[in-house]
């Protein structure tokens, strides 16, 4: 839960890399630009955490002295709507991802649910929330319980994580948390955010279906973003014009709301554009003060 809200970059900053700064650098740097969160990326994940568990908590007291909130991006190769096998495979990686997760801290484990395939909509709802509840039972039995999971709303028709679909779940499964993919949705939707009322909607839909608390402390990814009939196709930075959403209306509605966020920036200049928002939520707050 963050005690305001919160902004930083999907991974390590291109330029932190340019000067040869190593993981445990990256919390001192996030706080001398005046960002205060951090997604590891834990993408390309198999069945082990790919990081040593001393590094993990270095990382996570480095994070803790320079008040910087982490989250940690599990494996991309997560598939709870496919055959029996991947299914049993998606858990480990999950399990594995949440495991580290806890080793540093980390308050959130973003996760894609999966891909419709040739199921139903309904039988990969199913499939996906029997999976879910026995990871979580899981992680219950070894002692993992300060992290939350958050199936991720995708930004392709073909792939499960509607609005609708995260909620379902999170509504269904104890220790999860939704985590809004506001370019997603966008891109799911063939350009949703055309005015703050459309913000509104989905705060509130997160509201009435979780509650004031899981409202109030959502956990977001944003970019612009570029999609076609099929959906996402790919990020651009906020300084490029012609692209959605527009942060400045999101940032109405985190002010208007009293909103305290996580806000990880996913566009292609991660912490460039992270201070942006940042900058723009500082004028948003202002401005209703
Ligand atoms: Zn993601």
């Amino acid at each position: 839960m963050a005690d305001r809200p919160r902004f930083g970059p999907a991974g390590v900053p291109p330029s932190f890399k340019a000067m040869k700064a190593t993981l445990i650098d990256v919390p001192r740097l996030l706080r001398e630009e005046g960002l205060d969160a951090f997604e590891y990326q834990a993408v390309r994940w198999g069945a082990k955490p790919q990081i040593k568990k001393e590094d993990a908590e270095k990382l996570g007291l480095k994070a803790r002295e320079n008040d910087v909130l982490l989250s940690l991006h599990a494996s991309y190769f997560i598939n709870f709507c496919g055959d029996k096998e991947t299914i049993e495979a998606s858990k480990a990686r999950l399990i594995a991802c949440a495991t580290a997760a806890q080793w540093m801290h980390a308050q959130t484990v973003v996760f894609h649910p999966g891909f419709y395939g040739k199921k139903t909509p309904e039988e990969v709802f199913e499939g996906c929330l029997e999976a879910l509840k026995d990871v979580v039972e899981k992680l219950k039995t070894w002692g993992i319980r300060e992290v939350k999971l958050g199936p991720e709303t995708m930004g392709k028709p073909s792939q499960f994580g509607s609005l609708e679909e995260v909620l379902a779940l999170c509504e269904e499964v104890e220790q999860t948390q939704p985590v809004i993919d506001w370019a997603h949705l966008h891109a799911r939707e063939q350009g949703l955010f055309k005015d703050v009322g459309e913000f509104r909607r989905v705060v509130e839909a997160v509201e009435k279906r979780l509650g004031t608390d899981a409202a109030k402390n959502m956990h977001c990814h944003f970019t612009k973003v570029e999609f076609t009939d099929k959906g996402e196709k790919c990020h651009h930075t906020m300084d490029e014009a012609g692209y959605g959403p527009d942060f400045t209306l999101l940032a109405r509605v985190i002010a208007e709301f009293k909103l305290k966020p996580v806000i990880i920036s996913e566009s292609p200049v991660l912490d460039v554009d992270a201070i942006k928002m940042r900058d723009i939520l500082q004028k948003e707050l202002k401005a209703i003060a």
